[in-house]
């Protein structure tokens, strides 16, 4: 799979076992996922959601932010990601032909969460 920021090759990088991950909490959506590395620049992006169907992909970023915004701010682990900053960034590389302008609108249309 080639990469998606500069189009090189990519490489198996780790797998996340999501029937531990997580206390199994996303086990029926997503038993694993593999992440892959681009060897040029570096991005790591989950190959299996990057692929996965696009309803089923909703179905489980609904389920787990969902679970994650419920709870209390002294009980999480980590912080949400910077969604502004993100969707930000990749506008400044789509203006500037950097990826390509259709990226955004294919992910609309399905194919998983990923930007394509
Ligand atoms: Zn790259």
């Amino acid at each position: 799979m080639k990469c998606i920021i500069c189009d090189r090759e990519t490489k198996y990088y780790f797998t996340t076992d999501f029937t531990t991950h997580h206390q199994g909490k996303f086990k029926d959506q997503l038993d694993k996922s593999e992440f892959y590395k681009c060897i040029n620049c570096g991005f790591t992006f989950s190959k299996t959601l990057y692929e996965m169907p696009y309803e089923k992909w909703c179905e489980l970023n609904l389920k787990a932010h969902t679970l994650f915004e419920s709870q209390h701010l002294d009980s999480r682990l980590s912080n949400q990601p910077p969604y502004l900053a993100q969707a930000s960034m990749i506008n400044i590389l789509a203006t500037n032909n950097i990826i390509q302008n259709n990226l955004v609108e294919s992910s609309q249309n399905g194919g998983g969460g990923a930007v394509k």
